[in-house]
């Protein structure tokens, strides 16, 4: 009798991950995946650093997910973030912490990470198929019976995990496939939107600005209350990016931006209030200096050059000619600078895909399909997103480890219950 099978579809985090808890009990496992190498967006995360995780607590890991958190109350249990790391550091990888509870490899580097994962999956037995690409699942009567790959060949197998990630950096092999494979076997698909990505400013000024940033800053979407993010800002060709703006997309993708465009307000100095900012102007308000040099102690000066006109005072005005209407407006950008949002950078360049496979339809214990015995989900694929911080592939890791266990388990329950049959 040929051996029984296990196919993960898509080497990512996720998939390698539930490769990996798959294997053992003699049965096979075969990792599919359709580029040369394994890891391909893991080697890019965190800038080519790996953020693996975040040291925060369930709550704080709970918080940071923006959809679906519930969902993932049983698979953090089962891994949770000093598990992960000490996966790794039984095999040699050191951590360091940075701020705000971020967690990457002492070497700053992926690889690493990715070649623990790959010796692991060798050591373990998993069969890998590198250019091969699934694709379509093969049931029978609601219960997996293989894949198809895109050459027409079929592979048999008893179970089948969808690791297959999201739609975002497509380059990297995330197109999506996995939705259509849902799709096909009857699952529901929560609207894709793009998160943690850039914002489109209807503010042209701005975007002749591109490359400049600023340290340390404040924002906030005025139509939602308490939603404010701090950090680093950069200005872009399209508009506004950086970790505040990432976070805050996450959050707003839900608004139809092109129909009803949304306000950033940027402070830029949250540590000062008004009134020391007004102190410094009247402080200044003897000099005949110009007004353009004397901001350059808060703003770079290309930016004066185009904020001014902006706000409607004229670039040579003498701080001891500055009206005091003028000067309002000048603290109120420096504290309240407001920019109109009207869209958002598309799917294919957001860091992570929101929306995906529906999680109402997937049991939360054992990632298994509610719709079709022996099909599993994890990842991207499923309607999850967090914002920056590592809490992604914590998702990612942490659903593989319970999707690979379960379709280990129910194997073994099968063949056992097989066995008692027969005896
Ligand atoms: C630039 C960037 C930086 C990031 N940095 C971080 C970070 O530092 N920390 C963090 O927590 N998150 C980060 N993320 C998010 C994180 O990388 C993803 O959430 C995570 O990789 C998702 O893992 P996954 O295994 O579900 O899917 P993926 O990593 O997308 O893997 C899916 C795999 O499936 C394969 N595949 C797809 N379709 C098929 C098919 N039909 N047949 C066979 N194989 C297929 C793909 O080729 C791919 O290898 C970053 C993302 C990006 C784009």
């Amino acid at each position: 009798m040929s051996k029984k099978r296990i196919i993960v579809v898509g080497g990512g985090p996720a998939g390698m991950f539930a490769a990996l808890q798959a294997a053992g009990d003699g049965h096979e496992v075969l990792l599919l995946e359709k580029n040369e190498i394994l890891g391909r967006k893991l080697k890019i995360t965190g800038g080519g650093r790996c953020n693996l995780t975040n040291i925060k607590d369930k709550k704080e890991h709970q918080r940071a997910t923006i959809h679906n958190p519930k969902f993932l109350y049983k698979s953090f249990d089962m891994l949770n973030p000093k598990e992960l790391m000490k996966y790794f550091e039984d095999r040699g990888c050191a951590f360091k912490l940075e701020k705000e509870g971020t967690v990457f490899p002492k070497s700053d580097d992926s690889t690493e990470i990715i070649n623990i994962l790959l010796k692991d999956l060798i050591n373990h037995g998993v069969k890998i198929w590198y250019n091969h690409k699934v694709k379509s699942i093969l049931t029978t009567e609601h219960r997996v019976r293989g894949v198809a790959l895109t050459d027409d060949r079929e592979v048999p197998a008893e179970a089948v995990i969808i690791t297959t990630g999201g739609a975002s950096y497509p380059q990297t092999g995330s197109t999506g496939d996995g939705y259509e494979m849902a799709v096909d076997l009857g699952h529901s698909i929560e609207k894709i939107k793009p998160a943690l990505t850039s914002f489109e400013l209807k503010e042209t000024w701005v975007k002749t600005l591109a490359g400049i940033s600023f340290t340390e800053t404040s924002l906030r979407i005025l139509s939602m209350k308490n939603l404010q993010q701090w950090g680093d800002l950069l200005l872009t060709h399209y508009g506004i990016s950086g970790p505040p703006v990432l976070k805050l997309s996450s959050y707003i993708n839900e608004i139809n931006l092109k129909e009803a465009p949304a306000t950033v307000e940027i402070d830029f100095f949250p540590d000062k209030t008004e009134e020391e900012l007004k102190d410094w102007f009247l402080n200044q308000s003897s000099g005949r200096k110009n007004l353009g040099n004397m901001l350059t102690e808060f703003w770079p000066k290309k930016f004066i050059e185009e904020i001014l006109p902006f706000l409607g005072i004229p670039k040579d005005r003498k701080m001891n000619e500055l009206k005091k209407k003028e000067r309002n407006k000048v603290i109120n950008a420096l504290k309240k600078l407001q920019l109109t949002v009207i869209g958002l950078r598309p799917v294919k360049d957001a860091i992570v895909t929101a929306g995906g496979v529906n999680v109402k339809e997937v049991n939360p214990s054992t990632m298994e399909s509610k719709k079709v015995s022996g099909l599993y989900f994890a990842g991207e694929v499923l309607d999850l997103d967090a914002i920056t911080g590592g809490y992604n592939l914590q998702i990612a890791f942490s659903t593989g480890y319970v999707a690979g266990l379960s379709a280990k388990e129910k194997l073994k329950q099968q063949h056992t219950g097989k066995r008692l049959e027969t005896e």
